[in-house]
This record gives structure tokens, C-alpha cells and sequence, in this order.
């Protein structure tokens, strides 16, 4: 196997269908994944403030170190990219974000290239941990890792330390063990419901938030447990209600964060609200982790799942994946909503000048 390759350079318009930064985070994977070169301009050109943020940096930058890539672009506000890859060496890596930005998304970034990597990789990330828009370490740790672990990845997630936003701070340390291929999934329901746990975390405030939070939760008969979590006040200040839902196929977690001048209760009623509409839904997966498997379930050559809305995230990450790998993502209307499966490609193409399958810089039977 090379240590760079020539295939084709992919091209992306970061402005394309949702236009923020998960189009990087998965292109990035892909190029990496692939051998293939990218090109990617107007980054997160729908956002308040395109361009690279510390997050999406720190992804350039740590996808750049496990595979040696030679990158244009890689500074803060840059609004165009260009990454060539090299060969995805397995390693201790330590990246710090150096704000709040989310960890978990880093993670996302550069786990799925770890996977098939030389060697066993430790990552520490250090930055947000429990971040609006984006999966809080508690989702990645029982919600998408169980999901990746059923389709063969060897791979544990620990969270060191919480980091709110703005303060940040906080910690993540994730353990690989390469494999050598991905098993299909085929999530069409959510399966028995086994457990329900709720979680109020506060760090630097007053425990009564916590507690009025968890009485919301009880009152709303969940039938969830409750737990109340004091950190220290180094870690925060900060204030997270989870809800673990875990199904006999998959396990959600919602979350709403406390904000000044936002009472406790409402902070409640938001988690309360996301956890029945999801239980309202016949569904297996809901709206985050549908977008969040699209790019697993096409490592595997394919895989499907169901869900009750079509985001504009899922649309444009399946877009974006279709860039890379041959492969095409059929969606059809049913009873819970949508069905998406992810198909190998009739022609044996991807929709992009990427090359046939056999000529992917990663080991034969992995994509
Ligand atoms: P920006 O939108 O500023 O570019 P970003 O880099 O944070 O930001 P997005 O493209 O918006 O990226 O992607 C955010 C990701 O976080 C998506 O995968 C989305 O499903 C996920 N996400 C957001 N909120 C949650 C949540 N509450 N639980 C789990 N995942 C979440």
C-alpha cells in the first residue's frame, strides 16, 4: 500500500445543503479513509461565522497528524481547505481545542480513521464536553458506541473531565484497536425498552437547579431513574440534564443545558419533550444519530436504519459521502417516517471522480 495516492482530487462546496461544519468533519474521514485528496471551499458558509472555528481546526489539524496529510488552509477563519492525505498511522495523540468547542465532534472526525489504521491509537481531546448543538460526551459514550461496537469496532470512550460551554476545560480520551472490516447494521426499530436514566449535572451551580430539574422529570413519569451529579466547581459553571433511553436495538440520549435567566424547569421540559416525541415515534433512530450513522453504515457497504425526520444534516452528509465511496443512499417513505439503506453502487462507482473501489488507499475488504 502507498504512502500517498493519486487518486483523484474531491471537491466540495462547504455551502451545499446544510452548509456547516459536518461537511468538513466527514469529508475529512473520507479523504483520509479513501487516499483521496480534497478540496473543500465556502466552509461552513451558512453559519453566523464561516470559516474554520478552534473545532473544526482542531480536526483539520489532528486528521492531518494520524495520516501525515500535506494541507493548505489549515488556520482560523479559513474558508477553504485543501488536505492530501497520506497513510493513517496509529499513535497516542493529545489534541486541545483551546475554547469550548466539542471534542466529541473531533472525535467523530478522526475515530472512523483509527478504526483501519496500522496499530492502536489513544486519542485525548480536550476542550467541550457537553456543547449545544452538538453530541454531548454522554451520547457518544451510550448512544453511538454500542452502536459501533455491534458493527465490530474495538474501541472504548471515557470521559475525563466535563467541559461547558464557554468555559470549556473539559476532557475526553478515546482507545482504538484497528479492524479489519465493518459488519452491516440494520437498525428498523428501537427494539424493548429497558432502562431509563436521568442524569442533572451541575458544576459551579446551585444543586437546587439539579434537583428541580430531576422533579420535573419524575413528575413526567419517564419512568426513568434519577440521578443528581455534583462536580466540582473548576469544571463548570455549568448545567446539563440527561436523559439515557436505552431500547433493547438502540439507546438515545437527549439533553438540554441550563442557561442564566432560563429556569430549571424549562431546562426540563425540553429533555422531557424530545425523550416522548421519541417514544411517540415508531422510528429506531432519531434525528442526531441518523446523521451520525450515515458515514458508519457506508464503511460497511451497507446497512440501513429508520427514522422519523429527514434533517438537513442527514441529507447532506449522505450527499457528501456519495462524493467518496461507491455507493448510492436509497430513501423511501414508510409508516415510521423514513427508511434509509445504504446500497453498494449497481455500477461498482462512486458519484464523484473517485476511483473504483479497488483502488482506495485502505486494506482490500474494508470499503
Ligand atoms: P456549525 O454548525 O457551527 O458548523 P458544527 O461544526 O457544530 O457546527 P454541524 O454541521 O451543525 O456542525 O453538526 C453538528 C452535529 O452535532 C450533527 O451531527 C448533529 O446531529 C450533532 N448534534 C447536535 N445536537 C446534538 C444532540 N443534542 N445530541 C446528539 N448529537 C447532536
Amino acid at each position: 500500500m502507498p504512502d500517498t495516492c493519486t487518486l483523484d482530487t474531491v471537491t466540495l462546496d462547504g455551502s451545499q445543503g446544510e452548509g456547516g461544519g459536518q461537511i468538513l468533519r466527514t469529508a475529512l474521514t473520507l479523504s483520509m479513509i479513501t487516499g483521496t485528496p480534497l478540496r473543500l471551499d465556502h466552509i461552513r458558509a451558512r453559519r453566523a461565522k464561516p470559516g474554520l472555528l478552534r473545532q473544526h481546526l482542531t480536526a483539520v489539524q489532528a486528521a492531518a497528524q494520524i495520516c501525515g496529510a500535506r494541507v493548505d488552509g489549515a488556520a482560523l477563519g479559513s474558508r477553504s481547505l485543501h488536505f492530501v492525505p497520506g497513510r493513517i498511522r496509529g499513535g497516542d495523540y493529545r489534541h486541545a481545542i483551546g475554547s469550548a468547542g466539542s471534542c466529541t465532534l473531533v472525535l467523530q472526525t478522526i475515530l472512523p480513521a483509527l478504526w483501519f489504521a496500522d496499530a492502536p491509537s489513544t486519542v485525548t481531546v480536550s476542550g467541550g464536553t457537553h456543547n449545544p448543538a452538538a453530541p454531548p460526551a454522554d451520547f457518544l459514550i451510550h448512544a453511538w458506541l454500542p452502536l459501533m461496537r455491534r458493527m465490530g469496532v474495538d474501541m472504548d470512550i471515557e470521559l475525563l473531565r466535563h467541559g461547558f460551554y464557554p468555559a470549556g476545560g473539559g476532557e475526553i480520551r478515546a482507545r482504538v484497536t484497528p479492524v479489519a472490516a465493518l459488519k452491516t447494521l440494520h437498525l428498523c426499530e428501537r427494539g424493548t425498552p429497558l432502562q431509563a436514566r436521568a442524569v442533572a449535572v451541575v458544576a459551579g451551580v446551585p444543586v437546587d437547579v439539579a434537583r428541580r430539574e430531576l422533579t420535573m422529570v419524575e413528575a413526567a413519569a419517564l419512568g426513568a431513574e434519577v440521578e443528581l451529579r455534583v462536580l466540582p466547581a473548576r469544571e463548570g459553571p455549568g448545567n446539563a440534564l440527561l436523559l439515557v433511553d436505552q431500547h433493547s436495538e438502540v439507546t438515545e440520549v437527549f439533553v438540554a443545558f441550563g442557561e442564566r435567566g432560563l429556569p430549571a424547569e424549562a431546562v426540563a421540559a425540553r429533555v422531557i419533550k424530545a425523550a416522548r416525541a421519541d417514544r411517540a415515534s415508531d422510528a429506531a433512530v432519531g434525528e442526531h444519530l441518523a446523521d451520525q450513522l450515515v458515514l458508519p453504515l457506508a464503511l460497511a457497504r451497507g446497512g440501513s436504519l429508520t427514522t422519523a425526520t429527514l434533517s438537513s444534516h442527514l441529507e447532506t452528509n449522505m450527499e457528501v459521502v456519495q462524493r467518496f465511496l461507491p455507493l448510492r443512499f436509497e430513501t423511501t417513505k414508510t409508516a415510521q417516517g423514513h427508511r434509509i439503506a445504504a446500497n453498494p453502487a449497481a455500477s461498482g462507482q462512486p458519484s464523484s471522480s473517485c476511483q473504483s473501489q479497488t483502488s482506495f488507499c485502505i486494506p482490500p475488504g474494508v470499503i
